[in-house]
């Protein structure tokens, strides 16, 4: 068990506390329940997936590129641009992550 300190009053609080026993304050952290299940190492593990998603589509990008594909080749068109909404929006969710691991740690 750990001790925290509190914002309002600096009293030496429970880590495990939802508020300070002297003060009453509301610590922000307890109140908002999907932040108390990511943890760091969730976090990091959804960047590494973002990262692997987003290097993945650039790949498959690159590959149908390097192949030449022909206005008359939808399939390989598609797929291209496929890969390239998939690079757009796993840099936007690394991106995220990343904020949101910046905002954790201060
Ligand atoms: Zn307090």
């Amino acid at each position: 068990m750990a001790l925290i300190s509190c914002p309002e009053c600096s009293e030496q609080v429970s880590d495990t506390s939802e508020n300070c026993i002297k003060c009453g304050f509301v610590f922000p952290r307890k109140s908002n329940p999907v932040e108390i299940t990511l943890n760091n190492s969730e976090l990091k593990s959804q960047y590494t997936k973002g990262i692997i998603a987003m290097v993945a589509s650039a790949l498959v990008a690159i590959l149908v590129l390097g192949s030449n594909p022909r206005d008359e080749n939808v399939l390989a068109l598609g797929l291209f641009f496929i890969s390239v909404i998939g690079f757009v929006v796993s840099t936007a969710y690394s991106i995220w992550v990343k904020f949101k691991m910046w905002q954790r740690n201060g």
